[in-house]
C-alpha cells in the first residue's frame, strides 16, 4: 500500500509509530497511509526550519519573490496531475481541483509582490535631527494547520505570504488527504527554496497541540471547523504565539423579490452543491423574501436540483463527487433526518444515493429542504454537504437578521437588481465577506480571507495585507543624527577623511 510520509530535512529517520488511512472517496475502501507524527518528530523539523531562517530572512525580499514566480511556473506545469493526486485524495471533481490549485496560486502571485509590500513607513524630521521609519521582520517560524477540503489553496495561502516575508514555514495538512501538500513542498525545494523553508509534518491532535506547544514558533494559522479552530487559538495563545484560526460557516442567500431567479437557480446550483457542499464559502442556506418568491425559486430549484449529476471526481461532465469518507457521508445523511424530524419539508432527497459501479463511494444526493426555521439544530449547525435548506422571510429585515443573529459569519450573498437594498445590507449585516449577486464571495488574493464570530478567532484575516502583518511583526525605529560639529552649533558639517 502507497505510504506518505512526512516531508522533513534529513527525512523521518525511523517509521511512523501510527499510521492514517487514507480513503478511496469514489469506491470506499483504504488506497494508502499517511504516517502520524508527534513532538520528536516535530522538534527535528523546528531543528532544521531554526538553523536556515536567519540565511532566508537575510535573503533580499526580490530574490525570495524569485522563488515564488518560480513556484507558480511549476505548479502550472504540474497542473493536471497536482489535480488528478488531489481529486483522488478528496473526491472533488477535476475542474474544482485545479480550481483549488489555481486560487492558491494566486495568493502566490500576490507573494511575489512581496518586496513592494515589505516596504516600511518613514517620517523625515520628526524633531530636530530625528527620522523614524518602521520595517515588518518575519516572525521566524510559522506553522499551518489545514481543513481537508481545500487541501492546495489553504496551504498557499499561509505559507505563499509567510514565506515571501522571510519566515520557515512547517505545514500541518489534513490527515485526510495529505499528498498534494507534500508534492507542493517538493516544488517549492525545487523552485530554489532552501531546504527547510518548507517542510510538511503529518498527524492529528497529537501533533496540532505539539505544534501549539512548541516554544520556537511564533505563529500559528489555522483553518478547520470552529470547536477545533478555538481550542487551537486559546492553546496557541496561551502558549504565548500569535494565532489566527478560521472556522465552520453557514452562509445565507438572500432572495429579494426583484432578483433575476433564473441566474440565482444557476448560482445555487455551483454554490450550494458544487464540490458535494464541502466548501466553507459554500451557500447551503436560500432566504427568498415573501412566499411568492420562494414558491417562484422553489419550482425552478427542484428541477435545477435533479438534473445535477453526481459521478466520480474524474467524470468531466460531473457535476460534483463523493464527499470525503463514509464518516461524514453518514454524517450529512444524519442531519438530513434530523431536519425532517424537526418539521422541514424535503422537497429533493439525496439520502440512500448509489453509483452504478461505484456502489462502496461516499456519494450523497442533491438535497433540498424547505420549510426550515432558525430554531432547528440543523439550521444552526454546519452541515458541510450537497444540501440546501430554504428559510423563508416575510420582508428584508428578517431576512438581514438571520444571517446577522447566527452563530457563524464566514460569508453571505444578497440577490437583487435593487442597489439601494444591496448597499444597506452589505453595510449592516453582521457577517465578515459579502457577495452582491456573487454567490460565493471569496475575496481575490490581493483582498483579505475571513469571517465572524464563530468562524474565526484572532483579529488578522488570511493573505493580502493581513497575512502580511500576520507572519511579519513591526518595528519602528527613531534615529537622531545630530549636526556633528561638536561646538552646539546648527552648522551642517560633513565628516572629511584624512
Ligand atoms: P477539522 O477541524 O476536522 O480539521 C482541521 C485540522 O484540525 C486538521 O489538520 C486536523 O488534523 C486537525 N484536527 C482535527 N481534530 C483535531 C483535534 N481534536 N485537536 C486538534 N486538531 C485537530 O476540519 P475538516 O473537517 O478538515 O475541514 C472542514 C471544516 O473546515 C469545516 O468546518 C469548514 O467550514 C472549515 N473550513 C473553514 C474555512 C474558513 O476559512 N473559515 C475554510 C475551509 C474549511
Amino acid at each position: 500500500m502507497r505510504q506518505i510520509d512526512h516531508f522533513i530535512v534529513g527525512g523521518p529517520g525511523a517509521p511512523a509509530a501510527r499510521k492514517g488511512d487514507i480513503f478511496d472517496p469514489n469506491n470506499g475502501g483504504v488506497q494508502a497511509q499517511v504516517a502520524l507524527g508527534d513532538a520528536a518528530l516535530l522538534d527535528k523539523a523546528v531543528a532544521a526550519a531554526l538553523a536556515v531562517q536567519p540565511a532566508w530572512a537575510g535573503t533580499n525580499p526580490q530574490r525570495r519573490a524569485r522563488v515564488m514566480f518560480k513556484f507558480k511556473e511549476l505548479v502550472e506545469a504540474n497542473m493536471d496531475a497536482l489535480a488528478h493526486m488531489l481529486s483522488a485524495e478528496h473526491g472533488k471533481v477535476i475542474a474544482d481541483a485545479k480550481g483549488d490549485i489555481q486560487r492558491g496560486l494566486e495568493v502566490i502571485e500576490f507573494a511575489c509582490g512581496i518586496p513592494h509590500v515589505l516596504k516600511g513607513e518613514y517620517t523625515q524630521g520628526a524633531g530636530p535631527g530625528i527620522d523614524v521609519f518602521s520595517m515588518r521582520q518575519p516572525i521566524g517560524i510559522g506553522a499551518g494547520i489545514t481543513p481537508f477540503n481545500f487541501p492546495a489553496m489553504i496551504p498557499m495561502w499561509m505559507f505563499g505570504v509567510a514565506i515571501a516575508c522571510g519566515n520557515c514555514f512547517i505545514l500541518k495538512p489534513s490527515e485526510r488527504d495529505p499528498s498534494v501538500p507534500v508534492r507542493l513542498a517538493e516544488l517549492m525545494l525545487e523552485a530554489g527554496a532552501p531546504e527547510g523553508v518548507l517542510q510538511v509534518v503529518h498527524g492529528d491532535k497529537e501533533m496540532v497541540d505539539a505544534i501549539l506547544d512548541h516554544p520556537a514558533i511564533g505563529g500559528v494559522s489555522f483553518v478547520g471547523s470552529s470547536d477545533i479552530a478555538h481550542y487551537v487559538y486559546n492553546r496557541g495563545v496561551a502558549a504565548g504565539k500569535r494565532v489566527q484560526a478560521m472556522g465552520g460557516a453557514k452562509n445565507h442567500g438572500i432572495v429579494m423579490p426583484d432578483a433575476d431567479l433564473d441566474q440565482v437557480v444557476n448560482d445555487l446550483a455551483g454554490a450550494a452543491f458544487g464540490s458535494a457542499g464541502e466548501r466553507c464559502m459554500a451557500l447551503p442556506v436560500v432566504v427568498p423574501v415573501g412566499d411568492d418568491t420562494a414558491e417562484r425559486l422553489k419550482a425552478k430549484l427542484i428541477p435545477a436540483i435533479e438534473a445535477l449529476r453526481v459521478g466520480i471526481s474524474t467524470d468531466a461532465e460531473a457535476h460534483y463527487g463523493p464527499v470525503v469518507t463514509q464518516a461524514h457521508k453518514e454524517k450529512v445523511e444524519g442531519w438530513i433526518a434530523r431536519c425532517a424530524e424537526e418539521g422541514g419539508e424535503i422537497a429533493v432527497d439525496g439520502r440512500g444515493f448509489t453509483l452504478q459501479g461505484h456502489e462502496n463511494g461516499f456519494f450523497v444526493g442533491p438535497t433540498l429542504i424547505d420549510h426550515v426555521t432558525p430554531d432547528m439544530d440543523s439550521y444552526r449547525n454546519e452541515i458541510f454537504g450537497p444540501v440546501l435548506q430554504i428559510v423563508r422571510a416575510p420582508d428584508f429585515e428578517t431576512a438581514l437578521s438571520l444571517p446577522s443573529k447566527h452563530q457563524y459569519g464566514n460569508g453571505v450573498a444578497i440577490f437583487t437588481r435593487n442597489g439601494h437594498a444591496a448597499r444597506e445590507f452589505a453595510a449592516r449585516v453582521n457577517v465578515g465577506m459579502v457577495g452582491v449577486n456573487v454567490p460565493i464571495p471569496v475575496p481575490v488574493a490581493y483582498h483579505t480571507f475571513g469571517g465572524w464570530k464563530r468562524s474565526a478567532f484572532g483579529d488578522t484575516n488570511q493573505h493580502g495585507t493581513e497575512g502580511v502583518k500576520f507572519w511579519t511583526k513591526i518595528k519602528t525605529v527613531t534615529a537622531r543624527w545630530p549636526d556633528g560639529g561638536g561646538d552646539g552649533s546648527n552648522a551642517f558639517v560633513i565628516p572629511t577623511i584624512g
